[in-house]
């Protein structure tokens, strides 16, 4: 066994490894009512047999054990985090204020019209905020992922299409898109043809072209793509499109390299899909909530789910009369207080702040790969937006693999960019800044970096078995997901 993993079980005991009978982590005042077990007053099938499994600890043992395992996560608000696609952006504490507030955080669902005026309008004001962001004509603030928001957007194909009496069935994707892509195109019924990108890291309009047919629905693409790089023929590709009759869909993840300097409407985009938890600053990771909202263009809106926000005089209500609807897409009205932190955020920065959020972002990610060029492989050697690939083949000659590197970082205080992907970039390492970290920041994980690179020269073994400073070190990740053994802790009581 590893040192390290040893020498954390000995010092650290499991929550369960501390229980002793009878311990209390509560103490509760005398009950004034008369006490009745749940064996009277539930049905049978309902009530334990036995009492639940579960440790018994005093009141500051519960607190120092999970203020001890909160020290060891890394956050965003405890160091840089660089991880390529996620768009890992400070998030200003003054959305978390916002959306605390009791007439929000403690709002039913089920309140009638007349007292949720406020969360109505803050719905209607953020959806007119997406499109004008993204000159669409509409949107649905109810999905709660990108990925839901691109079988949305999907399903609203297939919805405008079976309006047209056609049957296309079929969605062309480039090979360097996001999984959820393909997955959710499938998902809605739809098949996928996967398309090779160019020697320049983009799309080519020959190889699309002979991609297109009749039974195209759409093409799905990012822009910027994941590589970072901006697909410089967009009007052309929305051409080739639109001349067969087909829709454009944009997977609008990379937003955040687009905001106030260009419009997914004026590209000839049909759909699109925001991340909100990403370019709109929402804590984010480990699934925790998102929102994903789809904009339309004008035309398509009578597909979109059930309920919009609309506005009648001075009362806003929700409105269920939208004709042709691919029906409601989430219970109520989607994450609702993700939508409260991205309206903050969006009321914080302002129309000009939003620009500079791109102009800086797309500034930190050339300065990071510039930096890295002369220690890293960059394969697509030209200018980025707000991310950008390495490659680690010249590091894999030393039997230092990416995933090597990525742990060595942690050693360095850093939280490891986003590793294999994309996939068609060998040893691929996808770094992105955002524009909220600091040059003096940057210049400690170009620093890092650089050191790495020289390891993997000198001592590419160190860099092998890194880290070593984390309470544990390599995990058998593999082991792990095949013999998962959900019943250890029980077990050891
Ligand atoms: C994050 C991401 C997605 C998926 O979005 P979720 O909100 O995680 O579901 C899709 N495409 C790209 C390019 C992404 O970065």
């Amino acid at each position: 066994m590893n040192e390290n993993i040893e020498k954390n079980s000995v010092s650290e005991k499991l929550i369960f490894e501390q229980s002793k009978k009878g311990k209390r982590g509560y103490s509760l005042s005398k009950l004034d009512v008369p006490e009745i077990s749940p064996a009277k007053i539930l049905p049978k099938h309902l009530v334990r047999s036995e009492p639940a499994r579960l440790p018994e600890v005093s009141e500051p043992e519960i607190v120092r054990h999970y203020v001890n395992l909160s020290k060891k996560n890394y956050s965003v608000d405890t160091g840089f985090y660089p991880l390529g696609s996620c768009t890992m952006k400070y998030n200003p504490k003054i959305n978390e204020k916002m959306s605390s507030l009791a007439g929000f955080s403690l709002l039913h669902p089920l309140v009638p019209e007349e007292q949720c005026q406020g969360a109505l309008r803050l719905m209607f004001e953020l959806e007119k905020m997406l499109c004008s962001i993204s000159g669409m004509g509409r949107a649905t603030l109810q999905p709660s992922a990108g990925a839901q928001g691109e079988l949305c957007g999907t399903l609203i194909m297939r919805a405008y299409f079976k309006d047209r009496g056609e049957e296309r069935k079929e969605i062309i994707i480039p090979d360097s898109a996001h999984g959820t892509n393909p997955a959710s195109a499938a998902l809605a019924g739809m098949t996928v043809k996967t398309v090779k990108s160019c020697a320049r890291g983009e799309l080519d309009l020959d190889t699309l072209k002979q991609a297109v047919n009749k039974n195209t629905a759409a093409l799905m693409i990012t822009n910027p793509n994941t590589l970072g790089l901006f697909e410089s023929k967009v009007l052309e590709i929305a051409s080739v499109m639109h001349e067969n009759g087909s829709l454009l869909y944009l997977d609008g993840a990379n937003l955040n390299a687009m905001l106030g300097l260009m419009k997914p409407g004026d590209m000839g985009f049909d759909i699109v899909h925001f991340n909100l938890h990403k370019s709109f600053s929402t804590p984010h990771g480990c699934g925790g909530p998102g929102a994903g909202p789809v904009g339309v263009r004008k035309g398509l809106e009578k597909y979109l789910p059930v309920p919009l926000v609309g506005l009648d005089g001075e009362r806003y209500y929700f409105d269920y009369n939208v004709p042709k609807t691919i029906g409601s897409f989430h219970a109520f009205y989607g994450n609702f207080l993700v939508l409260v932190r991205a309206y903050t955020y969006l009321l914080t920065v302002g129309n000009s702040g939003l620009r500079e959020i791109s102009e800086n972002a797309i500034l930190n990610a050339n300065y990071i790969m510039h930096s890295l060029k002369k220690y890293y492989d960059i394969p697509y050697d030209r200018d980025c937006m707000h991310e950008f690939v390495l490659s680690g083949i010249r590091q894999k000659k030393k039997e230092v693999r990416v995933l090597d590197i990525a742990k060595r970082l942690m050693d360095y205080g850093f939280h490891p960019p986003t590793i294999y992907f994309p996939l068609i970039v060998s040893e691929s390492m996808m770094i992105e800044p955002t524009e909220t970290e600091s040059l003096e920041t940057m210049d400690k994980f170009i620093e890092a970096m650089k050191a790495i690179a020289i390891e993997s020269e000198n001592a590419p073994e160190k860099v092998r078995h890194a880290p070593y400073t984390l309470s544990i070190s390599r995990l058998d990740e593999v082991k792990a997901a095949k013999e998962l053994d959900i019943n250890y802790f029980s077990r050891k009581q």
